[in-house]
């Protein structure tokens, strides 16, 4: 018996065109076209869904973010403005929440107003007995109290780590901030004190689909958030597809048997590696140096090689790498790195954020064509990048239209929970550039996309950059992930207030129903 259904009274976009109907047979597009050419291939029976005038898009990829730290839930600290008011909003989360570590993200020492580093003492005020971990909005700096500092092991790992990774005291103990590197030993000994439970990953991942996300790469990867996948998709409580790249340093920490899980669901397809930092703490590796700090241009992460050994042994094994590089010196060493990948079946190499591309390194890109995987949100985020880079080269940064014109396959990804996980934040901010306060990283309108292309780059594209070149879109052979906006247009949609989804359907089921009918905008 097979379950079919037929999507009739709206449009469809299916990725590369518009089509009248569309007819998905046990969760796979049988046919998109005209009513009448769809109608006739229907099976009798097939359950019909009136659209309503609404617009339905194919599910839509997330094709780099965190699944692990979206699921910790803990204190949203991105509107604090001073340390007391970040010292209180952690208080009220951390007596709703009364035990277990605290760990909470988005501060900014330019926000905060602190005029100096900050440190474990700052934190203690908070708590001496639970450990206290902040993120930087970044993601690259960590600030800690001082039992997080006692977490087992990490002491250990972060003696070999110079001054500025770990600054250090006069008595030669950490001050209680971790900078890039060092942040690495610190995930892990977090996630070896507290996985986040089960319960935690299937809510983030049902939050997901609400969004109309149907498939998503979750990046760097801990065994224990691994493992925590891995049963989610055996109970059948996995519901929507995930790609899993470890974070390469710890590849060895993996049993061999939880890499090689393989099912529609979940899979283990590529190893993350960081080259640079980012443009915020003025640690993405840049070819000059920064415009408002001339005597820096960023950090070089990694010993170029041991990490082509590691690379090597990796691809060995069947896991393709996926390169962090945000300067254009750092995007440069990844296409050196990436020059001996050459052409493979299976999942393409990647270059993670791939922000600043000069002439010269458009050039170099060329020559390689590995997917690039863009967050069109950080347009948005990184409004004060004009003062990092100075007027001219800005330019250069998340040049979406210029990268899509040389065929490149751009990807489009939220690095959530580093910046908003919300798609529809990225697909307009590829296509405005500057958000609804004029703000922009880089407003160039040379760069805009359309609704359409914006929208390929968090579907049929995000998929391929995840190893699936034929999923992602609404052709017949694809799956029928889809989203039924709550608009009968692209522009209509992107303008909502919220995300304007209404449904969203996995695998020929409906994964998520919105509350309202259709409005229309
Ligand atoms: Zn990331």
């Amino acid at each position: 018996v097979t379950e079919a259904t037929l999507w009739v009274g709206g449009r469809v976009f299916t990725g590369r065109r518009y089509v009248e109907a569309l007819l998905v047979e046990d969760g796979r597009v049988a046919a998109a076209g005209t009513l009448d050419a769809t109608r006739r291939v229907a099976p009798t029976g097939a359950e019909r869904q009136e659209l309503g005038g609404a617009l339905v898009v194919p599910g839509l990829v997330d094709a780099h973010l965190h699944l692990g730290e979206l699921a910790r839930e803990g204190p949203d600290l991105v509107s604090a403005r001073s340390l007391d008011a970040l010292l209180e909003r952690i208080g009220v989360w951390s007596t709703e929440h009364p035990s277990g570590p605290i760990v909470g993200r988005g501060w900014s020492e330019e926000w905060l107003g602190l005029g100096r580093l900050p440190n474990a003492a700052d934190l203690d005020r908070l708590s001496t007995d639970r450990p206290v971990v902040l993120y930087h909005a970044s993601g690259h700096a960590a600030w800690l109290n001082r039992r997080a500092l006692e977490l087992e092991g990490l002491s250990a790992r972060l003696s070999s780590f110079p001054a500025a990774m770990v600054p250090r005291g006069s008595d030669g103990a950490p001050v209680g901030l971790l900078l890039e590197d060092a942040v690495g030993p610190l995930a892990r000994a977090l996630e070896e004190a507290t996985a986040p439970p089960l319960e935690a990953f299937a809510r983030t991942v049902r939050g997901l689909a609400s969004l109309g996300l149907t498939r998503v790469g979750t990046m760097s990867t801990g065994p224990r958030e691994a493992e925590a996948l891995r049963s989610l998709d055996r109970a059948g409580k996995l519901s929507l597809t995930v790609r899993a790249y470890p974070r390469l340093v710890r590849l060895g920490d993996f049993p061999e048997r939880l890499l090689a899980h393989r099912s529609a669901r979940l899979a283990f397809v590529g190893v993350k590696a960081f080259l640079d930092g980012a443009f915020g703490p003025r640690t993405a590796w840049l070819s000059e140096p920064y415009a408002d700090a001339s005597d820096r241009s960023g950090i070089a992460l990694g010993d170029p090689t041991t990490l082509a050994e590691a690379l090597r042994a990796a691809e060995a094994r069947g896991f393709p790498p996926a390169l962090h590089a945000i300067g254009d010196a750092a995007v440069d060493r990844a296409v050196r790195l990436l020059a001996e990948h050459g052409e493979k079946a299976g999942p393409p190499a990647r270059i993670e954020h791939v922000a600043l591309t000069p002439p010269g390194t458009l050039g170099r890109l060329d020559r390689v064509r590995p997917a690039l995987v863009v967050q069109p949100g950080f347009v948005w985020s990184d409004r004060w990048l004009r003062d990092r880079l100075g007027p001219e080269r800005v330019r250069w940064a998340y040049r979406f239209r210029t990268l899509l014109d040389l065929g490149h396959l751009v990807a489009g990804s939220s690095d959530a929970p580093y910046d908003p996980v919300d798609p529809w934040r990225g697909i307009r901010a590829a296509v405005d550039r500057r958000d609804p306060l004029g703000a922009s990283a880089n407003p160039l309108p040379s760069e805009a996309l359309s609704p359409e292309e914006a929208v390929s780059l968090y579907t049929v594209r995000a998929a391929a950059a995840l190893g699936d070149p034929s999923e992602g879109s609404l052709e017949p052979g694809s799956s029928g992930d889809l989203v039924v906006l709550g608009a009968p247009h692209l522009r209509g949609a992107m303008r909502a207030p919220g995300p304007p989804v209404r449904e969203t359907w996995i695998g020929g089921r409906r994964a998520f129903a919105g509350p309202g009918p259709a409005e229309t905008v």
